[in-house]
């Protein structure tokens, strides 16, 4: 049976580099392309937290070389230029992927804005880890300068920036119209460009969405059957990393509420993948949410691995 998917894909699906990204995105179109040949209308979002974290140092790196003439990009900049970077790299090899499968479909990135609330209180405490990961004299000069950093799921620390919670999505409508034209539609990259709405202008903010959440909006906007997101790990476990560590299959909404209260998912990694997909699944009846490994996207919805979330 056809069904519309959101496929959320996380950094493994893209790598850190330049040249990371040019071959994890043939991976990724491989797996994308298994959903698409099976049937299903899909449209593809992604995260961006290491190339975000690359281009906002880099923009750094020039302002400090010549601050008269370069000002301080803004990390709605930031953000609007990694999913063009992102979407220009993953939109030719899916298209290429599709191509070879004898699949005539035209793929199109959209830059995206999402509009978040200028009160959220994720401006107040930043949440979303972007960037490398630092190394210790790194880790001293930012505690040195007030830059926020954190420990991010056990791997190494990071620099933070705000994460508010996505409300709208600006360009829903040209998406929607794509989609009609038979398109595949890369959308809502890094989370969508953080935008506060000011009468009829859209202003930019200094923050970075979590793409778990602006991709539960996008699928509800889109009226999805599933949304999948796609990351490093099989399956969501509680105790994670312990020795009594147990992979979940399935949970209700109940279940997930309780797991979350216990603090099983880590805050900035699985933590926001498991409350949007609560916010998705409770968004209408039939829902599903699946979380797993990029190249089990489709033995996932098949029902054969990772966790399901359903109502
Ligand atoms: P993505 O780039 O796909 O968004 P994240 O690193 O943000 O990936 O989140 C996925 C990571 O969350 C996993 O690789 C794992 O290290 C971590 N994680 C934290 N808590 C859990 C948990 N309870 N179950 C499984 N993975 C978890
Ligand atoms: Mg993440």
């Amino acid at each position: 049976m056809s069904k519309r998917i959101v496929i959320a894909l996380g950094g493994n699906a893209l790598g850190s580099t330049l040249n990371e990204q040019m071959t994890a995105v043939k991976e990724t179109s491989k797996a994308i392309a298994d959903l698409i040949e099976a049937g299903h209308e899909v449209v593809v979002t992604h995260g961006n937290g290491p190339q975000v974290g690359m281009i906002n140092e880099a923009m750094g790196a020039l302002h400090d070389i010549k601050p008269e003439k370069y000002g301080n990009m803004p990390l709605s900049v930031c953000v609007a230029m990694s999913q063009a970077y992102i979407g220009y790299d993953l939109q030719n090899a899916l298209r290429e992927e599709l191509a070879g499968r004898g699949i005539n479909k035209p793929v199109a990135t959209v830059i995206t804005q999402v509009v978040v609330d200028e009160n959220d209180k994720g401006f107040k405490n930043p949440t979303k880890p972007i960037g490398r990961y630092l190394s210790d004299k790194e880790i001293a000069e930012c505690k040195e300068a007030g830059i926020p950093i954190m420990e991010d799921a056990g791997r190494g620390v990071r620099k933070v920036v705000a994460s508010p919670h996505p409300t709208d999505i600006v360009e829903i409508d040209a998406v929607k119209a794509l989609i009609k034209e038979n398109n595949v539609v890369i959308t809502c990259g890094g989370g969508g460009i953080p935008v506060i709405k000011q009468d009829k202008h859209y202003k930019g903010v200094p923050a970075v969405i979590d793409k778990d959440f602006a991709s539960a909006v996008l699928a509800q906007k889109l009226d999805a059957d599933s949304l999948i997101i796609l990351t490093a790990v099989e399956k969501a476990a509680i105790n994670f990393g312990k020795p009594n560590q147990q992979d979940l299959d399935s949970l209700t909404i109940e279940q997930a509420e309780k797991y979350i209260d216990e603090g099983h998912f880590a805050k900035g990694s699985m933590l926001p993948k498991i409350q949007a997909a609560l916010e998705f699944v409770k968004s209408g009846s039939g829902k599903t949410a699946i979380i797993t490994l990029l190249e089990k996207a489709k033995a996932g919805i098949e029902g054969k691995t990772g966790t399901r979330i359903i109502s």
